[in-house]
C-alpha cells in the first residue's frame, strides 16, 4: 500500500515511519520531501481537525496517492487551552520551538496548575473519501527544559505517570504513550481492515 503523508517536519515523519514500520503493516510510504515537494502546506483552519484535513487534502490534490498528515496542539489547562491549534505559531509567525518554549514557560511563571494536554487529529484521504483518527496524552509543564529528543515542546512536557520528559526519553518510549502514537494505532487499525 503505497501512502504519501503530507508534511515538511522531518522527526515527525521520522517518529510516523518508526511506528507504522514496527506495526508490520506493509506500507510504501513516501513524505512531500521525497517527492521533491516542497511547497509550504497551507494550515489557516480554526480546529485541529479542519487543519489536518486541509493538509491531507492538499497532499491528496498534489500528487494524487492516498494522503493523510496530522495536527497538534499542546493546550495548557491555566492559559485556557493555549497553544491549542497554535502552537507552532505561539511566538510569532516564524519563530522556533525555542521560541515558543519560552513564551511558554514564562507566561507560566508563578502559576501553580502545570497541566496540559497533548492532542493530535489525524485526517486520511483515501479513494477520495476522508477519515479521522484522535490521540491525546495528558502531563504537566516543567520549569525548565530537560532532555535532547524529539522535537517542539518535548523538552517541557511531562507524561502522567512518567518521570521522564518527552525528550528525555526514546523515540520509541515516547511513541508507545504519546497524542501521535495512540492516533496512529487507531489509523494502523483502520489500514489494516480496509486493504
Ligand atoms: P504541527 O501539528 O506540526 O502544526 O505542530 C504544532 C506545534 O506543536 C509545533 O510547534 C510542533 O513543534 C509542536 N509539536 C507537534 N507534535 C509535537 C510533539 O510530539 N512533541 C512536542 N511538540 C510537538
Amino acid at each position: 500500500m503505497k501512502l504519501l503523508l503530507a508534511t515538511h517536519n522531518d522527526h515527525k515523519t521520522q517518529e510516523i515511519r518508526d511506528i507504522l514500520l514496527a506495526s508490520g503493516l506493509s506500507i510504501e510510504l513516501h513524505s512531500l520531501r521525497d517527492l521533491g515537494d516542497m511547497e509550504e502546506i497551507p494550515e489557516t483552519g480554526n480546529t485541529l481537525a479542519e487543519n489536518a484535513y486541509q493538509k491531507a487534502k492538499t497532499g491528496y490534490e498534489r500528487h494524487g496517492i492516498n494522503c493523510f498528515a496530522d495536527d497538534t496542539g499542546l493546550e495548557v489547562e491555566a492559559l485556557g487551552g493555549a497553544p491549542g491549534v497554535y502552537s507552532a505559531r505561539f511566538a510569532g509567525p516564524q519563530c522556533s520551538s525555542k521560541d515558543n518554549i519560552e513564551r511558554l514557560l514564562g507566561e507560566l511563571e508563578g502559576v501553580a496548575n502545570r497541566r496540559a494536554r497533548f492532542r493530535t487529529v489525524i485526517s486520511l484521504i483515501m479513494g477520495g473519501k476522508e477519515y479521522q483518527f484522535d490521540g491525546e496524552v495528558r502531563g504537566e509543564i516543567v520549569k525548565e527544559l530537560r532532555g535532547q529528543e524529539g522535537f517542539g515542546y518535548d523538552p517541557i512536557f511531562l507524561p502522567e505517570k512518567s518521570d521522564l520528559t518527552f525528550a528525555e526519553m526514546s523515540e520509541e518510549d515516547k511513541n508507545r504513550i504519546s497524542h501521535r502514537g495512540k492516533a496512529i494505532q487507531k489509523l494502523i487499525e483502520f489500514l489494516e481492515n480496509n486493504r
